[in-house]
C-alpha cells in the first residue's frame, strides 16, 4: 500500500501504490498505512528525513467517497478525524524535515496531507491539479485543509479554494505558495531529496514557529473582516442558505484562525462530522459522484452491441439547437454536415461555432489551431447529398411534423442501412415521428438542452420500435462528445419537460391564487432553483407553453387534462406579453437594462390581502416536481432512480443539496413524503396525490436507494 525505502542517506522514501486502483485514495486501510509508516519514521533515528511520494501518475485523488457516504455516526467518525489529525500533527511535528514529491494531482484528502510536509515539489505536469474540492460534494477538507492552507497563503486566497473548490495548476499553485517548487516531470524526487539533505536544522512548520503571522492578516485584521463580510453576504445570494458546507467552511476558517493550531483542527473535526452526516452532503456525493459517475459510464447501455465510433454526423436545421449540435460534434473531433435550407441559414450555423471559439482564444483559453481544426469540422450545406457515409442524422429543424418527416425521408434516402437517425424534438412523441421512417428501429430521440455547448444532459428516448443496438450506439455518441445521458421511454413531455412544467405552472397557479408576484419568484429561489417559476416561463415564453397545451389537447382528445395555471399563460398572451423574447411578459425587459416584475401584473391577477407563508410556497415547488417524478418512474417513462435524479439537476436545474427529485424523497423519507403529497393534495387538488407506487413502496418498507 505504502512502500517503504532507507537509504544510506537517512531519506526513507514512503511512495503510495495502492493495489488494484488506478488511483491512490484515503480510506480505512489506506489510513491505517500511513499511520504505521508515520509511526515508523518517525520513531526511527536512523530516518533523517522523509520522503513522501506516489508510484501511479497522480499523487492522491482525496478521500473515499463510498466510505463516507456509508458514514452515519458522529462519535466514531470525530474519532477517525482527530486520529488523523494526530498523525498528520506528529509527522509535521517530529523535528525530521517532510517533503512531499507530487508527480500529478493531489486533490482533497491527498492535497491535505501534503500540506503537512515542510515542502512541497510538484513534477511540471499538465495534467495535475491541486485544490479542495470538498465543498463541491457538500463537504469540507477534514484533513487540516481549512487550517493549514490560510495559515500558508493566506484567508483571501484560500477561500476561493475552500468555498468554489477551485483546482489550480502547478504554476498557479506555486505562484500562491501553495507549492515551493515545479520541476521538469521526473526529477520531483531528486529534487524533494535534495532539499531533505540540505536540511541541517530543525525543520518546523510556520504555524508551529514562536510569533507566526498569518499570511495578509489574521481575522482581527479589518482587510480581512471585510473579506469575510463580503464573502458571507455572497454566500447567502448564491446559496440561499441551502449548503451547510460552505457556511461551515467559513466558520472552521474564523474560529480556527482565533485559536492555536491543536485547537483548531478539533474545530474543523467538529464542522467535518456534521457536514458529512448532513442530508445534503449525502445527497450530492450519491447524485453528483455515483449516479452521474454510472450515467457518464454508459450504465444503461445495452451490452453485447460493438461500440460505435463515429466519423461523421449529419444535422438537419442549423437554427438555435442545430448550430449547438455541431459545435459540440465537431468540438469532439467529428465532421459535422450542417444542413439547411438555404445555403445562409446553414452558413449561420457554422459561425455560431466559430464565435465560441474565437470567445476561446481571446481568452487565451484554446489554441488557434485547434480553434482551426474544430471549424474545419463543420459542413455548412444544402445538399442532402453531403450526408452520405454519416453514422448517425440529427434532426433539428422546425418543431412541425410535417417538415420533421420530410427531412427524414430525404435524409434516409441518401443514408448507408446501418445508419442512425435520431430527432431532437422536444415535444413530439418519438414513436409518432419514427412513422416517417423507413427503418423505426434505427430511429430514436435525442433531445439537447439549450445552449447545447453548456447544458451536458441529453435525454435518450426510446421509442417503441427502437431498437437495442441503435440506443447503443446513440450513447456511443453520447459519450462521444462529452456528455451526459439518461434514458426514458417514449411519452409526452418525455420525463425532463414534463417535470419541469409542474414547477412553472405551480407558480402560475400561485399567482391566479392571489399570491404576490414576488413572493413566487423568492420561493422558487429559496427552493434552490437557478429562477422563478415566472421568470422562468418568460424564458421559454407563455406563447409556447400555450402552443404545446393547444397541440396537447388536440392529441389527446377526451384524454386531455387542463393544466393548472395555464388560463394564466393564456392571459398573457393575450395581453402580448409572450415573453423574454418579445421584450415583456411577467417581467418588463429594458435593453440592457435588469428586467423588473411589470407593475400591471397587480391588475391582471389582484393580490390577495392574507399571504401564505414563504416555506408553504418553496414545499409547493419542491413536491410538485417530485411527485411527478415518481409518477414517471411508475409508469415506465424513467426506468431508475439514478437517471431521474441525474436529469432532474441537469436537466432543468433542481439543486444539487437535494440530490434531485427522486433523492429527495429519500431524504425525506417515503412515508413523510407521501404524507406531505397528502396534505398537499387535499389543500391544493390531485396534482399533488401520490402514485400507488409510493404508498406500496412505504408499506414494503423500501426505499429508493440503498445508500
Ligand atoms: P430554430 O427555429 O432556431 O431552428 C430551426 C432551423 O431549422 C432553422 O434554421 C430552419 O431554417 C431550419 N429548417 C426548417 N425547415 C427545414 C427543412 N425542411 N430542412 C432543413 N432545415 C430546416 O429552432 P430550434 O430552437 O433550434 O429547435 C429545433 C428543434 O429542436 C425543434 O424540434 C425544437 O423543439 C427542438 N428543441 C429546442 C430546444 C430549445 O430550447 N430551443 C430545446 C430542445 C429541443
Amino acid at each position: 500500500m505504502i512502500d517503504y525505502q532507507l537509504d544510506d542517506a537517512g531519506i526513507a522514501t514512503l511512495t503510495w501504490n495502492m493495489p488494484g486502483r488506478s488511483q491512490n485514495v484515503l480510506n480505512g486501510d489506506s489510513l491505517s498505512a500511513l499511520y504505521a509508516r508515520i509511526a515508523q519514521v518517525t520513531a526511527d533515528p536512523a530516518v533523517k528525513g522523509i520522503l513522501m511520494t506516489s508510484a501511479k501518475p497522480d499523487f492522491i485523488a482525496g478521500g473515499d467517497l463510498e466510505w463516507l457516504l456509508a458514514a452515519n455516526q458522529a462519535q466514531p467518525l470525530f474519532d477517525a478525524i482527530l486520529t488523523l489529525h494526530r498523525n498528520l500533527r506528529l509527522l509535521e511535528t517530529c523535528g525530521k524535515p517532510v517533503a512531499m514529491a507530487l508527480p500529478g494531482s493531489a486533490l482533497g484528502g491527498g492535497l491535505e496531507l501534503a500540506m503537512a510536509g515542510h515542502y512541497r515539489v510538484a513534477a511540471d505536469n499538465a495534467k495535475a491539479r491541486f485544490g479542495l474540492p470538498e465543498v463541491t460534494l457538500g463537504l469540507l477538507p477534514g484533513g487540516g485543509g481549512t487550517q493549514r492552507l490560510p495559515r500558508l497563503i493566506g484567508v483571501m486566497n484560500a477561500l476561493p479554494l475552500l468555498l468554489e473548490g477551485k483546482k489550480l495548476k502547478a504554476a498557479e499553485a506555486l505562484k500562491l505558495g501553495l507549492l515551493h517548487a515545479v520541476v521538469a516531470a521526473g526529477t520531483e524526487v531528486a529534487a524533494a531529496h535534495a532539499w531533505l539533505l540540505a536540511q541541517t536544522a530543525t525543520v518546523r512548520q510556520p504555524w508551529d514557529v514562536k510569533g507566526f503571522k498569518i499570511p495578509g492578516g489574521g481575522v482581527s485584521n479589518p482587510g480581512v473582516q471585510q473579506i469575510f463580510m463580503v464573502a458571507n453576504a455572497k454566500l447567502r445570494e448564491r446559496t440561499y442558505g441551502n449548503y451547510p458546507a460552505p457556511a461551515n467552511i467559513m466558520s472552521c476558517i474564523y474560529e480556527g484562525l482565533i485559536t492555536d493550531f491543536d485547537t483548531s483542527l478539533k474545530t474543523e473535526a467538529r464542522y467535518f462530522v456534521n457536514c458529512v452526516l448532513s442530508p445534503e452532503a449525502k445527497n450530492m456525493i450519491r447524485t453528483l459522484f455515483f449516479s452521474l459517475g454510472e450515467a457518464n459510464k454508459l450504465a444503461a447501455r445495452p451490452k453485447d452491441v460493438p461500440l460505435q465510433k463515429y466519423t461523421q454526423v449529419g444535422i438537419l436545421g442549423a437554427g438555435m439547437m442545430g448550430a449547438g449540435i455541431a459545435y459540440v460534434t465537431a468540438k469532439a473531433g467529428i465532421r459535422a454536415v450542417l444542413l439547411d435550407t438555404s445555403q445562409e441559414a446553414a452558413e449561420r450555423g457554422r459561425s455560431y461555432a466559430q464565435k465560441l471559439v474565437d470567445k476561446q482564444v481571446a481568452r487565451g483559453r484554446m489554441a488557434q489551431d485547434k480553434a482551426d481544426a474544430l471549424i474545419a469540422c463543420i459542413v455548412a450545406t444544402t445538399d442532402y447529398a453531403q450526408l452520405a457515409g454519416s453514422e448517425l442524422v440529427i434532426e433539428a429543424v422546425f418543431e412541425d411534423r410535417a417538415i420533421k418527416a420530410d427531412v427524414t425521408r430525404r435524409a434516409e434516402a441518401v443514408l448507408g442501412n446501418d445508419a442512425v437517425f435520431a430527432s431532437n424534438t422536444s415535444t413530439l412523441p418519438i414513436t409518432g415521428l419514427a412513422q416517417a421512417s423507413g427503418r423505426p428501429a434505427q430511429f430514436i430521440g435525442l433531445h439537447f438542452f439549450s445552449p447545447v455547448e453548456k447544458m451536458p444532459l441529453i435525454e435518450v428516448i426510446v421509442g417503441q420500435q427502437t431498437s437495442q443496438a441503435t440506443l447503443a450506439r446513440a450513447l456511443d455518441f453520447v459519450k462521444a462528445v462529452g456528455m451526459t445521458p439518461i434514458v426514458v421511454n417514449d411519452a409526452r413531455g418525455f420525463y425532463t419537460s414534463r417535470c419541469f412544467a409542474t414547477y412553472v405552472f405551480e407558480g402560475l397557479a400561485m399567482l391566479a391564487e392571489g399570491v404576490a408576484p414576488a413572493l413566487i419568484e423568492g420561493a422558487g429561489l429559496q427552493a434552490g432553483m437557478p429562477v422563478g417559476p415566472l421568470a422562468l416561463t418568460d424564458e421559454v415564453s407563455a406563447e409556447l407553453c400555450v402552443k404545446i397545451d393547444r397541440q396537447t389537447q388536440s392529441d389527446l382528445g377526451a384524454a386531455y387534462q387542463k393544466p393548472v395555471g395555464i388560463a394564466v399563460a393564456q392571459q398573457l398572451v393575450s395581453l402580448g406579453r409572450i415573453g423574454k423574447k418579445s421584450g415583456k411578459g411577467f417581467y418588463d425587459y429594458a435593453e440592457g437594462g435588469k428586467k423588473a416584475l411589470w407593475p400591471g401584473l397587480a391588475e391582471q391577477f389582484p393580490v390577495a390581502a392574507q399571504q401564505p407563508a414563504l416555506d408553504t410556497l418553496v414545499q409547493r415547488l419542491v413536491t410538485i416536481q417530485s411527485v411527478e417524478s415518481a409518477r414517471c418512474m411508475a409508469e415506465g417513462v424513467v426506468t431508475t432512480a439514478r437517471d431521474a435524479d441525474v436529469g432532474s439537476v441537469l436537466g432543468w436545474g433542481v439543486p444539487p443539496f437535494s440530490g434531485g427529485t427522486i433523492s429527495h424523497i429519500h431524504s425525506t423519507g417515503v412515508a413523510k413524503f407521501v404524507a406531505q403529497c397528502d396534505a398537499l393534495a387535499a389543500l391544493h387538488g390531485e396534482r399533488f396525490k401520490p402514485p400507488q407506487s409510493l404508498r406500496d413502496m412505504v408499506a414494503r418498507g423500501e426505499s429508493f436507494y440503498t445508500r
